[in-house]
């Protein structure tokens, strides 16, 4: 059973609700540590040949194009990111149609082939599904989630799912709340030329709590579009993120093992995702709010090694090449 691996191409300054401490403007000065941090990724998708998707963001292939050769050289799918790194809802659609085509139509002149994967900023995609009735359908279908988690397990996970809102409470997302609807933007992915998604979090603070948690089918007013989303682990708080970021680094591993386990059980892909900067022990000092610095630092040391033994553990593909053994449709 294939599992579904993606990398989420940006630098360690890429962090959504940052502005006010790292403005866009301030980026070409930042030092880039992208080149050494991916190579380390490659060397260990190279050393169990495994290929995978890279959601690269326009900004990182600009700026550094060596990165995206070096991707696109070694045989993976390369992906959009997006340009400028902003959450969708922060957007409006003719903004955020901007940004996805300037990313797409640099990222194809680079490798000669079209994109037709894309990736949200901190799975940004959500709200009300009002555009497209099929969604509440696709819900019901959806089954459960069951909560396996250990007693200790759930006690840690309680704590963390205590602090989570906090994250998007402090004063510079601000912005940000309230009115969150970006589904729209799934109808502009269909109308140019994108066949998939990751942009819809199954969870409580960034994304469709209710929203399945396996690959599905969306209805757009422009066609359809498949939507991957990550792997996460039912609780009775609710779905906790442990496909990656901090929820991957901080859980013992024989819990995300068993919750990859129990997926391909029942025939489901689990998508894991990672960035560059989970690999880097020492990126540069940034004045981050305690709980962001949690959320994007902690526990750094033991990333490769964990990434290691998923790939060790799992068999892992692209998303084309899981679409493709899907549908027998070459992509
Ligand atoms: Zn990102």
């Amino acid at each position: 059973m294939k599992n579904i691996l993606t990398v989420d191409v940006e630098d360690w300054y890429h962090i959504c609700d940052i502005e006010h401490i790292l403005p866009p403007s301030q980026w070409d000065q930042c030092e880039s540590r992208i080149l050494v941090n991916i190579e380390k990724i490659l060397s260990l998708l190279g050393r169990f040949r495994v290929k995978a998707t890279f959601f690269v963001l326009g900004y990182v292939a600009q700026k550094t194009p060596e990165v995206l050769n070096m991707i696109h050289g070694e045989g993976h799918e390369i992906a959009s990111h997006g340009y400028g790194h902003v959450q969708v809802y922060k957007q409006n659609p003719e903004a955020f149609l901007q940004d996805l085509l300037r990313s797409k139509a640099l990222m194809e002149r680079m490798i000669g082939q079209t994109v037709i994967g894309y990736r949200a900023p901190e799975w940004s995609i959500c709200g009300a599904p009002q555009l497209t009735p099929q969604f509440p359908q696709i819900l019901q279908q959806a089954e459960p989630v069951e909560a396996e988690p250990s007693s200790i397990e759930l006690r840690r996970a309680t704590r963390l799912m205590r602090l989570y809102p906090r994250i998007k409470t402090w004063p510079s997302a601000k912005e940000g709340k309230g009115k969150r609807d970006s589904y729209w933007a799934l109808d502009l992915l269909a109308q140019n030329g994108f066949l998939y998604d990751s942009s819809i979090a199954p969870l409580r603070f960034i994304g469709i709590p209710d929203a399945p948690t396996t690959p599905y089918t969306l209805s757009t007013s422009h066609g359809e579009i498949r939507e991957f989303p990550p792997l996460v682990m039912g609780s009775p708080l609710g779905n906790i993120p442990i496909g990656g970021g901090w929820g991957l680094r901080i859980f013992p591993y024989r819990t995300i093992r068993g919750a990859i386990e129990r997926k391909n059980r029942k025939g489901q892909p689990a998508l894991i995702f990672c960035h560059p900067t989970d690999f880097d022990p020492s990126p540069p000092e940034m004045n981050l709010p305690w709980i962001k610095r949690f959320v994007c630092r902690g526990k750094i040391k033991t990333m490769e090694e964990r990434l290691a033994r998923l790939l060790s553990d799992f068999e892992f593909a692209s998303i084309s090449e899981f679409m493709f053994k899907e549908s027998g449709r070459d992509f």
